[in-house]
């Protein structure tokens, strides 16, 4: 517990810079399109970021999708028809209010210079659903300098779309144009039928969809928080508003979330808390709306969000498409169109979170104490000597065969402190040393016991124990999927 307390005293002392830092330098994250300077709001993956990234959709998709009998998946496209987003109001909801300052240019989001300065005086004030005039109002009353260059010189509030538009075929006409997807779930309504049709789903049950999505945004984005282009995974749970109590159901993903969070990605329940949407901020057609928020260095804010839609969504694309998206109940032939309840997540917000809580300071150590299904490596596997073929031969065949059970990382640089620096910056559950007592040529009390077994150490504890090398794959199939 105290370490953690370690990291959490941090958020004060330049925590998201660490985590920059650490991002980079371990293959984490780097800043996007670097070598031509850099393009705002965009990150590369890299190795470990991947493999991290990559668990995390694959926890998501075990609990919330193969493990559960009223979920199924599905992929839809990046590139829908445009009239989907006409009919989910992105075409014209999606939009959201700017300030550009005179003096450097600088565009951002109104929404947020407000919010953040209210911030900044300990309050928090949500401006959703506010009109242009009555943001340009708060900026001027509140006199909200520029975050870039410190001065008060505002154009007034003007509407901006966060779709990205492009066009199909070579020709850009009006009528070719389409939008990359702003948010996956619209994929999701318009494929119910052909779920319907092609599955046995009965209600209530939920379609779960991860993949890309594109917003135009503008404000600086605080590392991979906000990003032109996210990871979504999203879930549409469609139910009879007559057979579920509605706030019962809610009750229960909001309990799912949690654990989700808490429980499988390891994060600290204090850090964490719910915020109702007021009245002017939430979406006409929504009953209930809630955000998950994680406390960041930059204070609380929206992690995954849970909405009642009812039947909203559904309704508008048999308007705007002509097909039929009712549902026809089995038992009583009750035709209706089903409301839906709706997570949503970016996976990108989740590993920010996840590396955020992770990072522990302790004496001069450093490490990621990631849940071991997270961690992009689960072990890594030294030589204790670069220089002594034996020992090399006899690590190389112990990850070639790890390998085919985990993802495991090699190192033999350097000297063995070093390599469990590295490591643990990486957050690598365990490492794994051959050495002479490996090879049967040790000299100590214990050596002929240990012949054919390696050292594993504990990231956590930094505790080593000896495993016999036939028992290594069992030993930490044991600690990560426990
Ligand atoms: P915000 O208010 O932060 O812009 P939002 O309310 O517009 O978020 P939703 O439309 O509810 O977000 O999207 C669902 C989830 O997708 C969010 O909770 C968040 O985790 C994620 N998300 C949304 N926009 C981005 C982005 N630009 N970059 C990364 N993740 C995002």
């Amino acid at each position: 517990m105290k370490k953690r307390e370690a990291a959490k005293n941090l958020s004060e002392s330049g925590l998201m810079e660490k985590i920059v830092s650490l991002a980079k330098r371990r293959g984490f994250v780097f800043p996007g399109s670097e070598i031509y300077g850099g393009l705002a709001n965009s990150y590369e993956y890299g190795p470990a970021g991947v493999e991290l990234k990559k668990n995390i959709q694959d926890e998501w998709w075990r609990v919330f999708v193969r493990e559960r009998a009223d979920m199924v998946g599905l992929d839809s496209s990046i590139i829908l028809h445009p009239k989907t987003w006409e009919a989910s109001g992105h075409v014209a909801g999606l939009v959201d209010a700017m300030v550009e300052c005179r003096a450097c240019h600088t565009r951002t989001r109104a929404d947020h210079l407000i919010e953040n300065h209210f911030e900044m005086k300990g309050e928090k004030v949500s401006v959703e659903g506010k009109s242009e005039k009555e943001l340009d109002e708060v900026i001027q009353q509140e006199k909200i300098k520029c975050p870039s260059c410190g001065k008060f010189d505002w154009t007034p509030v003007r509407k901006f779309n966060l779709l990205f538009e492009t066009h199909v075929g070579i020709v850009p006409e009006a009528q070719s144009k389409v939008y990359l997807r702003g948010e996956t779930a619209q994929g999701i309504f318009i494929s119910f039928k052909n779920v319907l049709d092609s599955t046995r789903v009965r209600l209530p049950f939920g379609v779960g969809q991860l993949g890309k999505s594109f917003r135009n945004e503008i404000t600086k984005g605080n590392f991979i928080f906000r990003t032109l282009e996210f990871e979504q995974a999203e879930i549409e749970y469609f139910f009879d508003p007559e057979a579920t109590d509605w706030k019962k159901l809610y009750e229960q993903w909001k309990g799912d979330m949690w654990t989700f969070v808490t429980g499988n990605l390891g994060v600290r329940a204090d850090m964490l808390r719910w915020r109702e949407h007021g009245d002017e901020e939430r979406s006409f057609y929504s009953k209930r709306t809630e955000d998950l928020e994680y406390k960041f260095p930059f204070g609380f804010k929206e992690l995954w969000g849970l909405a009642y839609r009812t039947d909203y969504d559904l309704n508008q694309h048999m308007k705007y498409s002509g097909t039929d998206l009712s549902y026809t109940d089995p038992v009583t032939g009750r035709k209706f169109v089903p409301h839906v309840i709706e997570p949503a997540v970016g996976v990108n917000r989740l590993m920010a979170m996840v590396m955020l809580d992770a990072y522990t300071e302790e004496g001069d150590r450093i490490f990621l104490k990631l849940p071991p299904r997270l961690a992009p490596y689960k072990a890594a596997i030294f030589p204790l000597l670069a220089n002594k073929p034996a020992l090399v031969e006899k690590a190389r065949g112990i990850y070639a065969d790890l390998q085919k059970h985990f993802p495991v990382a090699w190192d033999d640089r350097g000297n063995i402190g070093k390599r469990y620096y590295a490591q643990d910056e990486i957050g690598t559950p365990f490492c794994i040393t051959v050495d002479f007592d490996t090879l049967g040529e040790g000299e100590g009390e214990n050596a002929a016991k240990n012949k054919d077994t390696v050292t594993v150490r504990d990231r956590d504890t930094g505790m080593q124990e000896r495993i016999a090398i036939d028992k290594l794959s069992e030993f930490l199939h044991g600690k990560i999927y426990r």
